[in-house]
């Protein structure tokens, strides 16, 4: 007998995977292997084609092997990998995004949101001279340790809520609050005002399933900022160019001091970024003392792909079709839930959204652990069965794209139906 791919996975990759919700840990089974995607499907290995509601975890906001990006591609294939010196191609990528996102100055590309969140929280210290950050239970900012406290995605997850081979030097210097509870922020600015460099925040949290900032949230955390000298940062590298033209930032019409971004930014290739005002960027090396580099940033295949993807996003300017496409999916969803007496709580920015197992609204980690992970481990399955992949996690947020027709949304409505009554069972 032929020996299976996640058995051969098992063997030489921990768990089985390269980043850990791939392994199913949530929702229990084995985890598919993909072949190749097109538009809003991705195709097994076995053949089986499935809706994608993953997006490869946010960058495929137009679909998978979109013409203008596979073009860009093969054109800038020809030109060569990598050149180890500064292209047309950054500078264009770094205006258009500039343009694009308020009040942001200039812009460093990297290849990971890990780095772009670790850079962004090493500015802020270098440029303050202070230590510690403020970042919010749930709220997850890459693997780098500072964040590795009270995290959220694959941490939340596996129940790890941090992890082994963080000093307890670096967990000191990352205080913890409560996603959506600006009282407990304000008590940790009385008791360390003068020491606190940055906050971190999700603007719209993705990392614990969709979670909405309440009303007031992000405009207290930039009062709070701007009264004790300390730096805001938006994390978006879930809702850039994802909730907006110009993020969540612009969105609720917020200015942080930084933003960092990923995933949609790279067109689905390993590109980041972190931007910021010109006062805080002139830190970074050569201008600045904060040193950060590296060997592949700005890589002009991704940054390739990077630009053919948002070039195309701002001709489609396709944010309000997608809202509407999300009212109408989160609605149908509702109703679906409701017609065979399944308990869910939808939470929902734009096109991306979680379904919560739970009686109760969630607005905080709390009430999202709440969440009852075993219907959403069966809900999942019966979704899966019928060829539509969600993220095997009651903790992870659902995307979709430009792709995703009405036939479609319609299709997974059906769905979700039999999947809520098997989920209930
Ligand atoms: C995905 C994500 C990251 C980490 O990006 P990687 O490219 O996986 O390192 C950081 N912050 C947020 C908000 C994310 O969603």
């Amino acid at each position: 007998m032929e020996v299976s791919w996640w058995t051969r996975a098992l063997k030489v990759l921990p768990g089985g995977v390269d980043s850990p919700v791939r392994a199913f840990g949530g929702v229990g089974g084995e985890p598919i292997f993909i072949r190749r995607a097109k538009g809003p499907y991705l195709y097994a290995d076995s053949g089986k084609e499935y809706v994608d509601y993953i997006g490869s975890w946010g960058p495929m906001i137009l679909g998978h092997n979109p013409p203008e990006v596979i073009e860009a591609l093969q054109e800038q294939l020809s030109r060569g990998l990598s050149f180890g010196m500064g292209t047309d191609i950054e500078v264009e990528l770094a205006e258009l995004i500039l343009s694009k996102v308020p009040g942001m100055e200039k812009i460093r590309l990297v290849n990971s949101g890990t780095e772009a969140t670790m850079s962004a929280v090493r500015v802020a210290r270098g440029a303050t001279g202070r230590n510690k950050i403020i970042k919010f239970r749930g709220c997850y900012h890459g693997h780098g340790d500072s964040f590795l406290i009270q995290a959220g995605s694959g941490a939340l997850t596996h129940g790890a809520p941090s992890s082994l081979g963080v000093t307890p030097g670096v967990a000191e210097d990352t205080l913890i609050a409560d996603y959506n509870h600006l009282e407990q922020v304000s008590a940790l600015f009385a008791a360390h005002a003068s020491e606190i460099a940055a906050v971190i925040v999700e603007p719209i949290a993705g990392n614990m399933g969709c979670v909405p900032p309440r009303p007031g949230f992000l405009e207290g955390l930039r009062k709070l900022c701007t009264e004790n000298g300390t730096v805001l940062i938006f994390d978006e590298v879930m809702t850039g160019f994802r909730v907006s033209d110009g993020g969540a930032a612009k969105r609720f019409g917020i200015a942080p001091d930084m933003i960092t971004f990923g995933k949609i930014v790279g067109g689905g290739m390993p590109l980041a970024a972190y931007a910021g005002k010109e006062s805080l960027m002139r830190n970074v090396s050569p201008l600045g003392k904060v040193y950060q580099a590296g060997t592949l940033s700005g890589n002009p295949m991704a940054v390739t792909a990077g630009l053919a993807q948002l070039r195309t996003l701002y001709q489609l300017n396709p944010w309000q079709a997608l809202e509407e496409k999300g009212m109408k999916l989160e609605a149908g969803l509702k109703r679906a839930a409701a017609s065979v007496g399944c308990a869910v709580q939808i939470n929902r920015v734009g096109a991306m959204f979680t379904i919560f197992f739970s009686d109760f609204p969630v607005n905080d980690t709390e009430s999202a652990m709440a969440s009852n992970t075993k219907c959403f481990a069966k809900f999942f399955h019966a979704m899966l069965d019928q060829g539509i992949l969600f993220p095997p996690s009651q903790f992870e947020t659902t995307f979709f794209g430009t792709q995703h027709s009405e036939e479609i949304l319609t299709k997974t409505v059906a769905a979700a139906q039999i999947a809520f009554e098997k989920a209930r069972a």
